[in-house]
């Protein structure tokens, strides 16, 4: 399989390489230059198969060329052997026929472990073929900086840095970080915002001479792998709701558009999906492009639901590449006045082509309240804030009671214990065994200015498994 830029400018990569790449040398994403698409009949032969089985099928026609099919397969049965339910991603029915997917069952209990124990068991794999190191430096305002530690712990090539705004992640958010030891894992506290994090590791990307010739890896969703990854459980959900003979429909809590592009392109690979709902909370600016083809920057507001905390989509360059017909130099062209102005409108008929494609709403911290608890009185569950935003928006904006409609579960509540408690639902939270003694366990992490140069030299000094680079 080749990989191909959305801003058709840079060289066309395997998959190797594009696990390896971040942002292509033109500013743009990598996407698969052709979708594999597979019929009915062979996609309905796969009922029943293990969550890793279903991985191997879905997702090999992305690897070929890169990975034989064996170490594949070993590499897939180990990742999701380490989430603690059989079923890897259950289905738990709320209603009549409405379900939320539960994606919370992997080690940081969010959804981002399907693809970053994958992603980790990769770059190990590749690198360890190619004698090579590389180093990871990321931002996280929460989830995906506990499920990347997670997912690099045991890796030999990789040397992982996270920052986090110091004094600004929950607790729980922060101890899944900081708990976890190793000499090639760096958790660094720095004295700012999560913006201020995010534009150092840009900044980093930009000019990685600090790095003295190592390689810097993304672990954000640019990471085409983690969009791979996440195809997988539309197909398991569907087959376990009498697809592919029975559509099914999703809403999907949004941020960064990574989880939901990955639902659309289990669609254009054969699945039968009737709607694709995108749920936002207060940040809603794909809300607005979907509902007004305004596509605009404003200001953040911090909210129940951090995870989904955006001012932009990074993904959603991958749908525009689509909606134009792959042409790069259009997307250039949209992104370039995007940066220019802050926003953008596609062409009415782009537009309406995305509308048929995908429904949306907002939700505000006091839907997302009252859905918490209204769920939770109808059917005694207890929702996590971003997956309350799925079910308000599957609730408002489904067409057909007949069709299946299904939530994905991004997060268990316990992480998110203030929302739950302004919901006011009186259960008690408890951790799951293994994170249990989460709150008595040591912590190790650096606290670092607001400082790009600072940060520099705190990675090229620990870089190669705790020592210099
Ligand atoms: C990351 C995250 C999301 C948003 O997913 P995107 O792929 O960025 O759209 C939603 N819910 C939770 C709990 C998350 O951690």
């Amino acid at each position: 399989m080749r990989y191909i830029s959305t801003r058709g400018q840079a060289p066309a990569l395997n998959f190797e390489d594009v696990l390896l790449a971040g942002l292509a040398t033109d500013g743009g994403l990598y996407v698969p230059e052709n979708l594999p698409r597979f019929t009915q009949e062979e996609i309905a032969s796969w009922a029943g198969l293990p969550y890793h089985e279903l991985a191997f099928r879905v997702m090999r026609p992305f690897v070929t060329g890169s990975i034989p099919d064996a170490d594949f397969k070993k590499i897939l049965e180990e990742t999701y052997g380490v989430f603690s339910h059989n079923a890897v991603a259950p289905l738990r029915q709320l209603n009549g026929n409405e379900w939320v997917l539960e994606l919370f069952h992997g080690p940081t209990l969010a959804f981002k472990d399907f693809a970053l124990q994958l992603l980790g068991r990769l770059l190990d794999y590749v690198l360890e073929k190619r004698g090579e190191r590389v180093v990871i430096v990321g931002a996280t305002s929460g989830d995906t900086g506990s499920a990347a530690i997670e997912g690099c712990k045991h890796c030999e090539n990789v040397d992982i840095f996270i920052l986090h705004p110091h004094n600004r992640v929950s607790e729980v958010q922060r101890r899944q970080m900081t708990t976890l030891f190793g000499e090639n894992i760096h958790n660094i506290a720095i004295e700012g915002n999560f913006d201020d994090c995010q534009e150092m590791v840009k900044a980093s990307f930009a000019d990685q001479s600090f790095l003295k010739g190592t390689r810097l890896v993304a672990v954000n969703s640019i990471n085409w792998a983690r969009i791979m990854a996440q195809i997988v459980y539309y197909f398991h959900a569907s087959l376990q709701l009498g697809g592919p003979a029975r559509s099914v429909s999703f809403s999907v809590p949004t941020g960064n558009f990574g989880d939901i592009f990955a639902g659309y392109l289990a669609r254009n690979m054969g699945l039968p999906i009737n709607q694709l709902i995108v749920a936002t909370n207060r940040n809603d600016i794909l809300h607005r492009f979907m509902s007004g083809n305004q596509y605009v920057k404003e200001t953040l507001h911090a909210t129940l639901s951090p995870s989904m905390d955006i001012m932009v989509s990074s993904n959603f360059e991958r749908l525009l590449f689509d909606l134009h017909g792959r042409n790069g130099a259009a997307i250039a062209g949209l992104m370039d006045s995007f940066k220019q102005g802050g926003g953008f409108s596609v062409e009415q008929e782009r537009w309406t082509e995305a509308r048929k494609l995908f429904d949306s709403l907002a939700v505000d911290d006091a839907q997302t309240c009252e859905t918490i608890a209204e769920v939770y009185e109808q059917t005694g569950e207890l929702l996590d804030p971003h997956t309350a935003i799925g079910v308000k928006a599957a609730r408002e904006c489904r067409r057909s009671l007949d069709i299946p409609m299904v939530i994905l579960g991004t997060a268990h509540p316990v992480k998110f214990p203030d929302a739950v408690q302004k919901a006011g639902v009186g259960k008690a939270l408890e951790l799951p065994t293994h994170l249990s003694d989460l709150f008595e366990r040591d912590e190790r992490c650096t606290v670092l200015p607001n400082d790009l140069k600072a940060v520099q030299a705190f990675v090229s000094q620990h870089g190669n498994r705790g020592k210099p680079l």
